[in-house]
């Protein structure tokens, strides 16, 4: 980051105003972690990952910069969230990059909990969120919803942030959580950030890196997919939803080796199925499989 850069200077508030860049705080325990929090005048905005960090998950500790005092950056694959076959072994980590990258970012603090701390051997307790978490992803992923809402709401005890600061990548994971937070009287500003994407128009994923050359180079055709069904609405117009869905699957089709998992039109705010886009309140997501790589992207239009 270059030193005359503003936010430079706003993330080395506390090193009396030097330019150097600060290394966060990395805490691994939750005791710790409490007590880091509990030694915060200001207010905190906490932006959960996976780790692997990409320009997405930069730009939602930016934003959060811009939300809070402090800033928080969970870094904990969640096992919970991965289904038996799914890639929780294979899913990257690379945790000396992301403390760098945490470092020229801003970020105060860095929890990266044990999974045994998370999820100790007795662990019973697990967080729904009916009906919106077993549509789509949650029709694909049995139980990945709510091995995500059980970990967010455990980071929120444990940060208890004023702000967090979440992708619409995962658009279905950011509406369930907000409906979450409303559900159980959290007081918590959930904050949603664009998706940040490659030059070619593929959204940056952490699982982008698995992808083989071919399907990398495929792969962009999901972009395209959404912009077609974008400019149907826009200019069509075309609001249809099963006229846009067919459109958007020949497309893909015509274009890829990919195994479509879905594409679908639905509400913004509850994610129900819609026949006709409702123009301001619609999410259009498409999931597909690229090799053993799954990726998602959405639009809303
Ligand atoms: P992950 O580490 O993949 O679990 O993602 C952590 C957070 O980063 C989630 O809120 C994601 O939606 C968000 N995120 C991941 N990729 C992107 C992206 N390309 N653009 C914006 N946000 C993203």
């Amino acid at each position: 980051m270059h030193p005359n850069d503003p936010k430079s200077t706003q993330a080395n508030s506390n090193s009396g105003g030097s330019s150097e860049a600060v290394a966060p705080r990395v805490i691994r325990s939750i005791t710790e972690a409490r007590d880091w929090r509990a030694a915060q005048t200001g207010s905190v905005a906490v932006a959960p990952t996976m780790g692997a960090l990409h320009q997405g998950h930069l730009d939602l500790i930016q934003r959060a910069r811009e939300c809070a005092d402090k800033v928080v950056a969970t870094i904990f694959v969640n096992p919970a969230q991965f289904g038996k076959n799914e890639d929780l072994d294979s899913y990257p980590r690379t945790f000396d990059e992301d403390l760098a990258r945490c470092e020229e970012a801003g970020v105060d603090m860095i929890f990266a909990p044990s999974d045994i701390s998370m999820y100790p051997f007795d662990y019973k307790t697990w967080v729904n969120v009916e009906e919106m978490g077993s549509i789509l992803e949650g029709e694909q992923r049995p139980d990945h919803f709510r091995g995500v809402a059980t970990v967010v709401l455990k980071l929120f005890n444990i940060l208890r942030p004023n702000t967090a600061v979440f992708g619409w990548k995962d658009a279905q994971q950011f509406i369930m959580l907000r409906k979450m937070v409303e559900d159980l009287n959290f007081d918590i500003e959930m904050v949603g950030v664009e998706i940040a994407r490659e030059e070619d128009g593929l959204a940056l994923s952490s699982r982008n890196v698995n992808l083989s050359e071919k399907h990398r180079q495929e792969a962009t055709a999901l972009n395209r997919a959404l912009k077609l069904a974008h400019d149907l609405v826009e200019n069509g117009p075309v609001h249809e939803s099963e006229l846009i869905i067919d459109r958007m699957r020949r497309k893909i089709q015509s274009e890829t080796s990919a195994k479509i998992d879905y594409i679908a039109v639905t509400s913004l705010k509850t994610l129900r199925p819609l026949e006709r886009v409702e123009p301001g309140e619609t999410l259009i997501a498409v999931a597909a499989r690229f090799g053993d790589t799954r990726l998602l992207d959405n639009v809303r239009v």
